[in-house]
């Protein structure tokens, strides 16, 4: 059942919370594609507590909706491991403002969910816990970072989760499994609770399998926090701009990213997108974005050097796991710890991130990348004079099997399509666009789902869910999503 449905059976007192949760748990103890890393022991009793609410006279948003969250949310008193060894024994002592948020309105979690380590990697191969597979194809990845949160959604265990995106971890997921992803403009939702990767670039935001809910889930969580600096004040009305509609809007369609590096059933769904996208009386105008190239080697060079930072404390000295063997002086028992507690990605990263920090580097590396960034954001801002919207696919293929990008480079082309987004801060959001077919091909009625994006200008998150709801009616429900 959507989100919605719920809310308004449990909200009416037509079903309960405690019926609910129930059922999502007994979907996710039944899982066979590695998507939970824990399930939470006092969900039943949440879910009586959220009953008790609506019985004296509440009315909740999120009235005994199951919701699934990524195993680097912080709730308190469950375990927040971010698909590290190093954090495996860690209990977060503290709940996390957007998933209390979430829980505030009637919410509750049953568990959290796999991820590729601190969020670093495309495919949910990374977790030091084991890959997830994606619900649609086991022979498949999920795409990452958010695995598990997006597998939870696509296998109809929850109707909605939460992930973090720092350079497409929610939308290139949400697109291999069929499901909505979006990651909202940086500062939006507070970053509060959230374990960090790269500060600058994490961005919490939903999967949900219809608009409705994503708008619901937008509702919830965006909002200012005082707890995160970065945090924005600001308010929209999420539901009211569900009916809305996107007569007359120009939409931009990027030529980087229609190159031959894509799929035939990508291209497929773009321009499937581009001709609903006409009929709804939009215009589909060609838009140049040279920066994108650039993109990919400047969000490596900036997310690297803020994970090497954000990734010092864990030194098995406060919370972060220790090496059992503690001979030798504080330095050597450090480094042991960092060594047998990071899996082979994170190590690299900190490599990567602590050389183009250091000196003598940092002028060719992280500074570069610095001025990257910005000229990046301000073609973007020069591009949105003219457009209301950009279109692009979300990533230049469909899942991909299960070790099938073994070296770290092909790894990351994966991401060339989501990145340049976190460097701008922007808005976007991957709608699941129809599918690919045994032979490769596009196709609107089954196979592997196919996942197009939509870029909006800063702080209008309002745009996508319009994009969304109208493109949802638009088409045959089993079009865009199974
Ligand atoms: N795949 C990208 C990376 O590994 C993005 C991950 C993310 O958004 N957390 O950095």
């Amino acid at each position: 059942m959507k989100a919605s449905q719920t809310a308004t059976r449990v909200n009416a007192q037509k079903a309960s919370a405690l019926e609910a949760v129930k059922t999502a748990l007994e979907g996710a103890k039944a899982d066979q594609h590695n998507i939970f890393l824990s399930l939470n022991p006092l969900a039943l009793e949440q879910a009586a507590r959220v009953d008790a609410r609506v019985k004296s006279g509440e009315h909740l948003p999120l009235a005994g909706v199951p919701i699934a969250l990524k195993d680097n949310l912080c709730v308190a008193g469950l375990p927040a491991t971010a698909g590290s060894r190093i954090l495996e024994d860690y209990v977060s002592p503290y709940t996390g403002s957007a998933v209390q948020r979430l829980l505030d309105a009637g919410a509750v979690v049953i568990g959290k969910t796999n991820l590729d380590e601190f969020g670093m990697g495309s495919s949910g191969e990374n977790s030091a816990f084991g890959a997830t597979l994606n619900p649609r194809d086991p022979t498949r990845v999920p795409g990452g970072s958010s695995s598990g949160s997006a597998a939870s959604v696509a296998a109809g265990i929850v109707p909605v989760a939460l992930g973090t995106d720092t350079g497409g971890s929610i939308r290139l997921p949400a697109a291999f499994t069929g499901c909505i992803g979006m990651k909202p403009t940086y500062g939006r939702v507070s970053r509060y609770g959230v374990i960090a990767y790269a500060s600058s670039l994490d961005q919490v935001g939903p999967f949900a399998l219809d608009s409705a809910d994503l708008a619901i889930m937008l509702q919830t969580i965006c909002a200012h926090d005082p707890r995160d600096a970065t945090s924005l004040e600001t308010a929209t009305d999420f539901t009211a701009v569900l009916e809305g509609s996107i007569k007359g809007w120009r939409i931009g369609l990027v030529s980087e990213a229609m190159g031959a590096g894509n799929s035939a059933s990508v291209i497929g769904a773009i321009e499937s997108a581009r001709a609903t996208l006409e009929t709804l009386g939009a215009s589909v105008v060609d838009i140049s974005l040279p920066s994108l190239e650039a993109g990919l080697a400047a969000y490596y060079l900036i997310a690297t050097p803020e994970a090497s930072s954000n990734l010092a404390r864990y030194d098995g000295m406060r919370f972060s796991k220790r090496s059992s063997d503690v001979s030798g002086d504080i330095n050597e028992v450090m480094s042991r710890s960092r060594g047998e507690g990071f899996g082979a990605e994170v190590k690299r990263r900190i490599l990567m991130g602590t050389y183009a920090l250091s000196s003598g580097y940092y002028d060719a590396y992280y500074s570069k990348a610095l001025r990257a960034r910005a000229l990046i954001a301000a073609e973007f801002a020069r591009i949105f004079e003219g457009v209301d919207a950009l279109l692009l696919p979300t990533a230049p293929s469909a899942a991909f099997k299960l070790g099938a990008k073994a070296d770290a480079l092909s790894m990351y082309l994966t991401d060339v399509d989501t990145v340049t987004v976190n460097l701008a801060g922007l808005p976007a959001i991957s709608l699941p666009f129809g599918f690919e077919d045994e032979t490769g091909a596009y196709s609107s009625s089954a196979g592997l789902p196919i996942g197009v994006q939509f870029i909006a200008p800063l702080l209008e998150d309002a745009r996508l869910v319009t994009l969304s709801a109208t493109l949802e009616r638009a088409t045959d429900a089993a079009f865009l999503r199974v």
